[in-house]
């Protein structure tokens, strides 16, 4: 089977099957044999590794995560893809194509099933459309897992990555850095796909740390939390987690516990970091600032 890196080799796939792209799956095929390579590259991807690919639409990184890791898993929704895979994958006795939603799988079993529970490594060009729910989903289900090296909207890429104080900052920034190490290593322009998407690209690696870089007693307030003080990011952070909904700490609680920190009580989110959200979130879960 000829390379799908290649755009002549992509439409001649796409003419013979009479292949219909569906929007609603955020189906945007790479056509560009660099960026694959730069991707493999990047995941680190090596003989030992049991990778999962997540939407490999016709095949195109499949072959070539095919050819670098010892085993590939790769999850499409897409029935209409799966005629298309069993053909451009019949050269590889490495690859299983399982049929399903990724959003619905539950993704421990299927780490259990595939790879015996030991850590995989995940490598996509993601549908956009899913991206947060996706990356967060496969952190939060608590599976082994390496790595996950994906192509997301530049900006998502930019907001995963981003530090206190600057404009990209938010609640995905600290929900992903709570488990990974984040970094962007590639931006990709529209011309590298078919159909082009109306966005700019970018490959980021989430390294997942062996330990989250802080400690909590309640992971779930930690979340809440954050979620809150940039629900409304302009807002001094005493309001917004006072004024939230299923979070029961009060204005006055998260003033004092603001005070406590050395911190203003005018502070927003956006100017904390992910230690000083962490300890707000042990003194209000032990309700240590209560009567002070
Ligand atoms: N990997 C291919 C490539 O790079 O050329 C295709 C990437 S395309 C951006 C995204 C793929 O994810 C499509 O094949 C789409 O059908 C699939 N997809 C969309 N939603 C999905 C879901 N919930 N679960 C699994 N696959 C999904």
């Amino acid at each position: 089977m000829a390379t799908l890196g290649i755009p002549s080799n992509t439409a001649a796939v796409l003419q013979k099957y009479q292949f219909r792209f569906q929007k609603k799956y955020g189906q945007n095929f790479l056509i560009d044999t660099h960026v694959l390579e730069k991707i493999i590259r990047e995941a680190r991807v090596e003989k030992g590794d049991c990778v999962v690919e997540i939407g490999p639409g016709i095949g195109t990184m499949t072959q070539y995560l095919a050819e670098s890791a010892g085993h590939v898993v790769a999850v499409e929704i897409d029935g209409a893809l799966l005629p298309i895979l069993e053909e451009t994958l019949a050269a590889y006795d490495n690859v299983e194509v399982v049929h399903g939603d990724i959003l619905k799988l539950d993704f421990c079993s299927l780490v259990e099933e595939k790879n015996g529970g030991r850590p995989v490594k995940v490598v996509a060009n993601l549908p956009y459309y899913i991206t947060t729910p996706i990356v967060m989903g496969l952190f939060e289900s608590g599976a082994p897992l390496d790595s996950v090296t994906v192509m997301v909207q530049k900006e998502v890429a930019q907001r995963m990555q981003a530090g206190p104080g600057t404009k990209d900052y938010g609640a995905l920034s600290l929900a992903v850095q709570y488990y990974a190490r984040a970094e962007v290593v590639a931006n990709v322009p529209p011309n590298c796909f078919m159909p082009r998407p109306g966005v700019g690209s970018a490959v980021i690696r989430l390294t997942r740390y062996k330990e989250p870089p802080v400690h909590v007693q309640d992971e779930k307030l930690l979340f809440g939390l954050i979620r809150a003080s940039f629900n409304q990011r302009r807002k001094m952070l005493v309001n917004s987690v006072g004024n939230a909904p299923g979070l029961s700490v009060g204005k006055e609680e998260a003033r004092r516990a603001l005070l406590s920190m050395g911190l203003s009580d005018a502070i927003r989110g956006e100017a904390m970091t992910l230690a000083q959200f962490a300890q707000l979130s042990d003194l209000l879960s032990k309700g240590e600032t209560e009567g002070k």
